[in-house]
């Protein structure tokens, strides 16, 4: 086993054990092919027990008050901190971001687990001005009761600690199916709840490589009141569909198709700088990434030379080796992707001015790239890329633009570029987004509410909203006042 791996749980966590299992799956290191643990492959009745647990934990879970879970919620926030060297190895080992950005996310993930402790405590409810002379109104929050929640590997902690840290502060308990490609980070994250003193039952890792079948389990237990999903949009709608049966509530964080749009009046240098945060993180795989880079005319060929010229700069290698800004993508799957959308552009007719090619780094590694001349009709701009590559569509009106970014299905994240306030405030209201960068291109973070509107999702994580998500409303009406 990996070095790094031996330092954290290999076996899935139920009702406060370590589970092992005869049939188990490779994680591999997407960096060199190599095998960095063998976990344990449950099933369907495995995902029951773990529900069974979670469902038997929630009565006390529930009932402590929310500072008592924010003292365990804290502990765990400390211990994850401490780590974060470690976490952050594990990270590069089974995804492949560079370990910059991996140190980075263990932040961005940790400080889900200190807001939500924080913000359990303000799960206030509201008086309501009586309409009759016998009557009082109030409401109370209260938690919605067992979550499941199913994770990607793009973000293996934070993707986690977004739904986790605000079930638990709400008082739900939780079952957590992590990706296939990523479970480790998930196991350490339990191994660390665990050391600050989580009940048994009230987090559950339930590591596998059949995640219909565990879905589903999910989906059609009528114990589970709601299903927090980050993925792609063709599985959000199989769950969507799946919870109908038991009207569960639902978090749905899908697909994006992110327009990035640069007006002539924008600071060059500031835009050039968002693409770059925005397109070539985690190497293009986030659903926030940029998608389809719509640049102005007046400033399209400058913008376009600037571009390359970063790109340039930009390292490639094992996420390891410091220096390297572009890691491995996740799979050999998603490199014939990218190759796919790159050669049918250039088909038909666009033009690739930097990269456009697998990196000598490996088999998974994919050369920063900037396409040009890309056109609204081409997949690369209508199909999300996931992978380094920056497509250029030009525009003329600013009316132009709007159209363009809005004409998808999705409606994640929007980012523009503009030194006009009325201009930048005026697109921005106009694109349909959950949430729209000005002049910025990273906006996350735990205080702000992340999320999509369209067929990018349902509902939002972090912010005062990523707690509404774990808390039902319960009205009461207090009568006979006057009797
Ligand atoms: P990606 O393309 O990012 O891997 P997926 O939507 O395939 O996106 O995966 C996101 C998560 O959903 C992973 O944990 C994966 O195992 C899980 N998943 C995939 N298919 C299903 C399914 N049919 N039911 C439940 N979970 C699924």
């Amino acid at each position: 086993m990996n070095m790094i791996a031996k330092k954290f749980p290999t076996a899935a966590f139920i009702d406060g054990e370590w589970i092992n299992s005869v049939k188990t799956f490779s994680v591999t290191d997407p960096a060199t092919g190599a095998e960095v643990a063998a976990v344990p492959d449950l099933g369907a009745e495995d995902a029951v027990r773990a529900v069974d647990a979670a469902s038997r934990a929630l009565p006390l879970w529930s009932a402590k008050p929310a500072k008592e879970r924010a003292a365990v919620l804290k502990r765990w926030f400390d211990l994850v901190t401490a780590e974060t060297e470690n976490l952050a190895q594990l990270m590069t080992t089974e995804q492949g971001k560079p370990l910059a950005e991996a140190r980075a996310e263990i932040a961005y993930g940790a400080s889900f687990i200190e807001w939500f402790a924080e913000e359990g405590k303000r799960a206030y409810g509201r008086t309501i001005p009586t309409t009759m002379a016998s009557k009082r109104y109030l409401t109370i929050k209260q938690p919605i009761g067992v979550v499941a929640a199913i994770a990607p590997w793009n973000f293996p902690v934070a993707m986690i600690t977004r739904k986790v840290a605000p079930a638990l502060a709400s008082g739900c308990t939780i079952v957590v199916k992590p990706a296939a490609e990523t479970p480790l980070c998930a196991l350490a994250l339990a191994k660390l709840a665990e050391d600050a003193g989580l009940p048994p039952g009230v987090l559950n890792i339930v590591t596998t490589d059949d995640a219909p079948a565990v879905g589903k389990v999910f989906c059609d237990d009528s114990r589970v009141r709601k299903l927090s999903f980050t993925g792609s949009t063709e599985v959000g709608k199989i769950l969507y569909r799946q919870c109908a049966d038991t009207v569960k509530k639902l978090t749905l964080e899908l697909g994006g198709n992110a327009p990035l749009l640069v007006f002539d009046d924008a600071d060059l240098d500031v835009a050039v700088a968002g693409a770059m945060a925005s397109k070539y993180r985690n190497a293009g795989q986030t659903c926030v990434c940029a998608n389809r880079i719509l640049v102005q005319s007046g400033v399209y060929d400058r913008f376009a030379a600037a571009l390359v010229d970063a790109v340039g700069k930009l390292g490639v290698g094992p996420g390891m080796e410091p220096g390297n800004a572009v890691g491995p993508l996740i799979s050999a799957e998603a490199i014939v992707k990218v190759e796919t959308l790159v050669s049918e552009a250039v088909s038909k007719g666009a033009k690739v001015v930097a990269g456009g090619e697998i990196a000598p780094a490996g088999p998974l590694f994919y050369s920063p790239s900037v396409v040009v001349g890309v056109t609204p009709d081409m997949s690369i701009v209508r199909e999300e890329i996931f992978g380094p590559v920056a497509a250029l569509v030009r525009f003329n009106t600013e009316a132009e633009a709007i159209q363009l970014a809005n004409d998808t299905p999705f409606g994640l994240a929007a980012y523009l570029f503009s030194r006009d306030l009325s201009r930048a405030w005026r697109v921005a209201e106009k694109l349909d987004a959950g949430m729209v960068g000005v002049n910025e291109g990273i906006f996350s973070n735990e205080v702000v509410p992340f999320g999509g509107v369209k067929e990018s999702g349902l509902g939002r994580e972090g912010g005062a909203e990523g707690l509404e998500e774990y808390l039902e409303v319960k009205y009461i009406c207090l009568g006979a006042i006057d009797a």
